[in-house]
């Protein structure tokens, strides 16, 4: 039996999969605390790539690139879930260890297991039906009601592979324009307001989660943060409790995060996780103790979780395709705290950087 290499010592390497803007923020704070870090990614001279030691370039199923990324570095993890499992596999075989753990990355990469496993967490989702074909539609229609929402089971993300269904007679255009791939229909849920926890644990069972934030969406893509949310003493408890549960049944060890809807009455439905930091949790940056991108280091390096205590309120706005041209003008602005995460295209709705405003704690 090896012996545990945990807690990683200062100066070992961490790897990362995937080279972007939460891949970059990784990085550096992985940096700060004495790590170096090595990049997976397919693009040279990606953002996350521009700021490690290493930057291997190679697809995310190569078998050289994945053993070459395992024999730098005992710890492996992931900007994004969308990894091939038996990528994940190959890292664990040459000797990496992986976390989160490989589970969590397959429950969220299916939108059907998802629900599944949320439920039979005792969690309340939107109601839901399984769409393999066409024939599926009208029975989940009629059960669910309209307008409902259609979304792929796999690789959807900022609301792309979504459609909503009006009418009962839709159903099959909306399941022939998501290219008739494998659907969840989700009966709609008349949210009073979107708001997401982000949590954590570590490799010693502790947890931790940051004050939850009440999130602005347009055309499905994230627009604007404000944490802690108004009246988030109220919703903490029950948020957390939430998170709680998830990171317990999948045996996790990082940040998580997760969205939820809230009702009229306050109850909390859970929308989905993400295994791995958030958009949702770049107000922590500026506005927490120890931000969410040093907790997922430490959760992986095997240290102990860092103080998540809000140190001011956040207005946090994504810089989207040409915004973030006003650069400029955004550095000269005395109320905004900048991140540009050094993308070299451009194009509309792109995440290319985003702007922390700080307010009073509500
Ligand atoms: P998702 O990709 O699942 O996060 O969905 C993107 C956005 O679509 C969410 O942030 C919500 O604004 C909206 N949405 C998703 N699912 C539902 C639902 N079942 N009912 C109402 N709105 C939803």
């Amino acid at each position: 039996m090896p012996s545990s290499p945990f807690p990683l010592p200062p100066g070992a390497a961490i790897g990362i999969v995937g080279g972007g803007q939460l891949g970059r923020m990784m990085a550096l704070a992985a940096a700060r605390l004495g790590f170096d870090v090595v990049i997976l990614t397919p693009d040279a001279g990606s953002p996350a790539g521009r700021v490690a030691m290493r930057e291997i370039v190679g697809a995310y199923d190569d078998p050289v690139a994945l053993a070459t990324l395992a024999a730098a570095c005992p710890v492996v993890t992931f900007e994004f879930e969308n990894i091939p499992a038996d990528a994940l596999a190959a890292l664990q075989a040459h000797g990496a260890v992986a976390a989160p753990p490989a589970q969590a990355l397959a429950v969220s990469q299916d939108r059907l297991a998802e629900k599944a496993f949320l439920n039979a967490a005792g969690l309340t989702t939107a109601p839901f039906a399984a769409i393999d074909r066409e024939d599926d539609i009208p029975a989940a229609l009629e059960r669910l009601g309209v307008p409902a929402l259609l979304k792929t089971r796999r690789e959807g993300y900022d609301g792309k592979g979504q459609a909503w269904i009006a009418s009962p007679d839709a159903g099959a255009a909306a399941l022939h324009g998501l290219g008739g791939r494998p659907c969840v229909l989700e009966g709609k849920v008349a949210f009073h307001r979107e708001i997401s926890v982000i949590a954590a644990r570590g490799r010693d069972d502790a947890f931790c989660a940051y004050p939850v934030g009440e999130n602005h969406h347009e055309g499905g893509v994230l627009r604007r943060s404000l944490a802690p949310a108004p009246g988030w003493r109220t919703d903490q408890p029950r948020a957390e409790a939430i998170a709680r549960r998830i990171l317990e049944a999948l045996d996790y060890v990082g940040v998580i995060g997760v969205e939820l809807f809230q009702l009229a009455d306050g109850a909390l439905v859970v929308n989905e996780f993400a295994p791995r930091v958030h958009n949702t949790g770049h107000w922590t940056l500026d506005g927490c103790e120890v931000d969410q991108f040093e907790q997922h280091i430490r959760a992986v390096a095997g240290w102990p979780l860092g103080p998540t205590a809000p140190l001011a309120a956040v207005e946090m706005t994504n810089l989207l395709g040409v915004e973030a041209e006003a650069w400029q003008a955004l550095a000269g602005d005395r109320t905004a705290r900048l991140w540009l995460y050094g993308k070299r295209g451009s194009a509309p709705g792109r995440k290319m950087g985003h702007v922390n405003r700080l307010r009073p704690l509500p």
